[in-house]
């Protein structure tokens, strides 16, 4: 089997057997998508309404500009691998509950152990508290974490800003793209101290 196949077989696995609640009211589960084999891997929150109807994770308007911002630094979305910390979109999508992101937690702690991501691009604080509870993201955006985790191979992350806060917010999109212009710069970084 290739990494793809691989991929799509574990989220089929962990949509049948995943028992989060928001499975009740949400169209479909929406899987990670994009390169099995990427070096980088962006996590999101949850699926909103269009990801929803889709199943495919940032295709609104946070992911239009998501697929600038990696535009911007010579990467093209379907080269990248991106997911989200719940499949399931919360209802009229309100912050996922801790009840739902731990049900999920062991389908993307899986997807991750598959790709072995170089770094991982957390899109926003509820993707980044998931992993770093006690960090904030007006601080942490921007700045290489180096952690070992149980559970997770990488070592490390990068937080930014999530792009839908960025969408009505000219400050925040410029902090946006300045921190996506470190993802080049901590790659080679940690291609060199491999
Ligand atoms: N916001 C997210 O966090 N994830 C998506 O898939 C879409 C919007």
């Amino acid at each position: 089997m290739t990494p793809a196949q691989k991929l799509q077989k574990l989220h089929e696995t962990y949509a049948s057997k995943n028992t989060c609640d928001l499975k009740a009211t949400a169209t479909q589960a929406v899987f990670g998508d994009g390169n099995a084999q990427s070096e980088v891997v962006f996590i999101g929150e949850a699926p909103g309404k269009n990801e929803d109807l889709r199943g495919i994770p940032f295709i609104g308007a946070a992911g239009k500009f998501l697929a600038e911002m990696l535009e911007s630094i010579k990467l093209k979305r379907e080269n990248v691998y991106i997911t989200n910390v719940v499949k399931y979109r919360p209802p009229n999508n309100r912050d996922p509950l801790p009840s739902e992101k731990e049900s999920c937690r062991p389908w993307l702690e899986a997807e991750l152990d598959l790709i072995k991501p170089k770094l991982i691009v957390f899109l926003g604080r509820h993707a980044m508290n998931n992993f770093f509870p006690e960090e904030k993201i007006s601080s942490a955006h921007g700045k290489l974490l180096i952690k070992k985790i149980p559970g997770i191979a990488t070592t490390y992350f990068l937080p930014t800003y999530h792009p839908a806060a960025a969408l009505y917010n000219g400050s925040l999109r410029q902090e946006l793209l300045k921190d996506f212009k470190q993802i080049p710069l901590v790659l080679k970084k940690i291609s060199k101290s491999n």
